[in-house]
């Protein structure tokens, strides 16, 4: 999400005569696009300004846009007296309003729904990636997680806007849609004659758009997977064979207390449902390790978990006390060490887990969509369905950016193969 508002972002400056550099130095203007889902995000913020406060032009304008700006408010100014612009996740259309001002303090950090889609300029070339807001905001209220308060209640967009959207992002140049969502599979939208769209319906009609190769669509909750949803993975190819789908601990106990789908079973269910539509479907998860009163028992259940579903690709984290939460004022909040202790055991399972899966591809054929150049300039990266990195030397003819790939070895991190013509 913060990917796609970041373009968003320098697509709407350059529109106002403004170009890209990566040196502070030169820089007019400085936005931190920041993140406060943990504590560490929001403290690399403010160390980041400490460092560029004292490193930029003097006149350059200088602020924070996205969550640690919702969070932080005024107080932003008092901490960094420098601060130009403060404006939340849904206010960064407003940017443009520093530049005709810029002696003022700008903070909005305004929970105005859906009026920046309205309000941005149109995307006029789209990566070969586009990302695809389709919702924005999320109504579970897990306990550890301060996104509700930062990116506010659940909304989904329009179903023709989102359409619109991701048929300007194929004729400009995208092959695979990312749809983008705090709750994405929870999309529902009603329109004035009282029809409901989901996110299946999302998917049947991007799939239409010949541009379009690759579909796929992140962050999951797991009792949103409706059979609709399930069922298209068995009958739209361009939906990728991969889904995010976070369980975060394995044990029912904690997942109760986390105010999560505590069904473990009915959890293995969907994950069995997916496999009987589409056999090669692989599931990557997130994980909190630590989570208030966290026994020993209640880590063996998370790492019995990852075993047991060989989760790929998956993410995984120390518990992280957020304000606005209710965990963080929860009784037997855990200890550092123990955090640690627990993280280092489940990333090795789940690095485990990863290492067998992407061995288990040698020798295959995979149709990639190419990334970059990696940084020795002499090999190419692209991107597998399943989202491995698969490393192929640089060929001398021209490529397009899909390629098929015959995968040739592989470890733990990343896949190499060569160009099959
Ligand atoms: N569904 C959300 C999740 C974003 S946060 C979205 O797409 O925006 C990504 C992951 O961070 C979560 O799945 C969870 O594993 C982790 N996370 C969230 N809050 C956390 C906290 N307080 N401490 C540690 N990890 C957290």
């Amino acid at each position: 999400m913060n990917v796609y508002d970041g373009q968003r972002i320098a697509a709407m400056l350059e529109k106002h005569g403004l170009t890209q550099t990566n040196n502070v130095e030169d820089a007019d203007i400085i936005i931190l696009n920041t993140c406060a889902v943990r504590a560490k995000a929001t403290d690399k913020v403010y160390s980041a300004l400490g460092r560029i406060r004292r490193a930029k032009k003097e006149n350059a304008l200088l602020g924070i846009v996205g969550c640690v700006a919702r969070e932080s408010g005024a107080d932003a100014f008092k901490r960094i007296p420098e601060l130009n612009f403060v404006l939340g996740p849904q206010s960064y259309h407003k940017l443009p309003e520093i530049l005709k001002n810029p002696d003022t303090k700008l903070l909005n950090i305004d929970m105005s729904g859906l009026e920046k889609f309205d309000e941005l300029p149109q995307m006029t070339k789209s990566p070969l990636v586009a990302y695809i807001p389709i919702q924005e905001g999320c109504n579970h209220c897990c306990t550890y997680c301060i996104v509700p308060y930062t990116r506010g209640r659940e909304l989904s967009r329009p179903f023709d806007d989102v359409i619109a959207d991701t048929i300007n992002a194929a004729k400009t140049g995208a092959i695979e849609i990312c749809f983008l969502g705090q709750n994405v599979n929870g999309y529902k939208y009603t329109d004035e004659n009282g029809k409901l769209y989901k996110l299946s319906d999302l998917i049947r009609e991007t799939a239409k758009l010949p541009e379009i190769h690759r579909i796929r669509f992140t962050s999951s909750y797991p009792t949103e997977m409706s059979d609709d949803l399930i069922e298209i993975f068995g009958k739209e190819p361009k939906l990728l064979p991969f889904l995010n789908m976070p369980i975060q601990s394995g044990s029912p106990r904690i997942l109760k207390k986390m105010n999560r789908p505590d069904d473990i079973d009915a959890y293995k269910t969907i994950v069995n449902k997916l496999k009987s539509v589409r056999g090669d479907i692989q599931i990557s998860s997130d994980f909190i390790v630590g989570f208030p009163d966290e026994s020993d028992e209640d880590f063996e259940q998370t790492l019995q978990i990852a075993r047991e579903i060989k989760y790929i690709n998956s993410y995984s984290f120390k518990y992280s006390p957020r304000p606005h939460t209710a965990a963080a004022l929860m009784p037997n909040q855990i200890s550092e060490q123990i955090k640690s202790v627990r993280l280092q055991r489940l990333d090795l399972q789940l690095n485990e887990n990863q290492r067998e899966f992407n061995m288990s591809c040698i020798g295959k054929e995979m149709v990639c969509l190419f990334e970059g150049n990696d940084k020795t300039g002499k090999h190419l990266v692209f991107r597998t369905p399943y989202m491995q990195q698969c490393i192929v030397e640089k060929p001398d003819h021209e490529i397009t950016p899909l390629q098929k790939i015959k995968i040739t070895d592989a470890n733990k991190s990343c896949l190499r193969g060569e160009i099959i013509k």
